[in-house]
């Protein structure tokens, strides 16, 4: 056993202390190379159980977070899937493993051309990238049986409810006022929608429209 399955090995048995219990997401964690996705100086810290930064002040989540919010979401070889908030990509490749599709937006071209680069390496060939503002959704692609929102909104945006499919499930984290955030569970049943408070979290905040970044569009 190298140091990084060891590593990997107790990050798996933290997860699994803190109540995780569906083991294809726990898997899913063990065969997604982290340190791939958190920025240089952080990758001695890619197996702690902890959020780190990356490129454009944003972060890739920390991984308990990863795999509770992909366990509430209860997703099959079926589904097909949307994230908001490509960032490193991280939490894509996790869902990846786990569903027909992924289709994930990015409001940073930086950050979705590095996530794409990633997920080619990785031959993760069922994610689909897109530049956009994720307040709008993706309703060329829509419905979609499953939505998660990793970057905190005001309230949960209508676009992306009117997006679920008919017995749909959204988890996202919204504002409560006073710094505090709720990580919600959006379940959908025809037209009606239920509401359920999953944990307090803390998330960077989900910002409206295409960020503008100066001379990066071009990079290869
Ligand atoms: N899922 C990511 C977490 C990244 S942090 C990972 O695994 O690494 C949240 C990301 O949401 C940031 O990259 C931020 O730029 C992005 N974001 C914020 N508001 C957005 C919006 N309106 N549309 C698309 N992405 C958004």
């Amino acid at each position: 056993m190298t140091v990084g399955d060891a590593v990997k090995a107790k990050l798996v048995m933290d997860l699994r202390a803190q109540g995780i219990r569906d083991m294809r997401v726990l898997e899913a964690l063990e065969t997604t190379p982290r340190e791939l996705f958190v920025s240089g100086p952080f990758v001695d810290q890619a197996y702690l159980d902890q959020s780190l930064p990356i490129s454009c002040g944003q972060t890739i989540s920390q991984p308990f977070i990863v795999a509770f919010m992909t366990e509430q979401l209860r997703l099959n070889e079926r589904s097909k899937v949307l994230e908001i908030g490509t960032g490193s990509g991280y939490q894509a490749a996790v869902l990846s493993k786990l569903c027909r599709r992924v289709y994930t937006i990015e409001r940073y071209r930086t950050l979705s051309i590095k996530a794409q680069k990633l997920f080619e390496k990785l031959a993760l060939r069922n994610i689909t990238t897109l530049v956009g503002d994720g307040y709008k959704g993706w309703p060329q692609q829509a419905p979609f049986d499953h939505i998660i929102v990793t970057a905190a909104a005001a309230e949960v945006p209508q676009a992306l409810a009117d997006q679920l499919s008919e017995t749909g499930i959204m988890i996202i984290p919204v504002d409560e006022g006073r710094g505090h955030q709720a990580l919600l569970k959006v379940e959908r049943d025809g037209d009606g929608f239920k509401e359920t408070k999953l944990m307090s979290v803390r998330f960077v905040p989900m910002v409206a429209g295409v960020a503008r970044e100066k001379g990066v569009a071009r990079e290869k």
